[in-house]
């Protein structure tokens, strides 16, 4: 197996075809990690989200990271790692239209809702339930590509 940095396209394009990315942020020096489904488009990713600990935390710390892989084996994978900064749409300058966006965006895969709301539905009144939507502004993207030896 060799393992190669891929192109900024080829990080684009997996961006592009995979939905659900592991979304770190951190908050005096402890890092948080969770699964969520996101949207990329060039320069930055949107993402539908409760307000819970993440949300919390990248609200006094915008510094984030995302990672998003293809994983076919062992020797045979993509990861992408995706630095950048929280940007929260709910904020008054980010209109009705860069929220509508987001949605379009995101609504273009089935249930893009449906995993969020779910998994807080047990523990909150649905009532009491605060949702947001956000975008990530990119500032780095790298790449990696595991592959087989070739045979000679
Ligand atoms: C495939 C997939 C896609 C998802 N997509 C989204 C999405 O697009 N948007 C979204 O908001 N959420 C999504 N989730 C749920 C997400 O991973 C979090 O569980 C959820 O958002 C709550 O995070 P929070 O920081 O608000 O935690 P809180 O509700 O504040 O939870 C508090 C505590 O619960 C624990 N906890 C929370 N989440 C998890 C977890 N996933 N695994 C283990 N322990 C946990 C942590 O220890 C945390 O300290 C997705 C989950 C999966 C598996």
């Amino acid at each position: 197996m060799r393992i190669i940095a891929i192109s900024q396209e080829e990080c684009s394009e997996l961006l592009k075809r995979v939905s659900v990315g592991r979304l770190a942020c951190s908050l005096d020096n402890q890092p948080y990690v969770v699964p969520v489904r996101f949207s990329y488009e060039p320069e930055r990713i949107y993402i539908f989200s409760t307000v819970g600990k993440k949300i919390k935390w990248m609200r006094q710390n915008p510094k984030v990271c995302l990672q998003a892989d293809e994983i076919g084996n062992s020797s045979n994978w993509l990861s992408v790692i995706v630095t950048g900064t929280y940007l929260e749409l709910s904020e008054p300058q980010y209109h009705t239209a860069e929220r509508e966006h987001a949605r379009e965006l995101l609504a273009q895969r089935p249930d893009w809702w449906r995993i969020p709301l779910s998994e807080a539905r047990d523990r909150l009144l649905v009532s009491s339930m605060e949702t947001v939507f956000f975008r990530i502004d990119i500032k780095s993207i790298s790449g990696l590509r595991a592959e087989p030896e070739p045979t000679i």
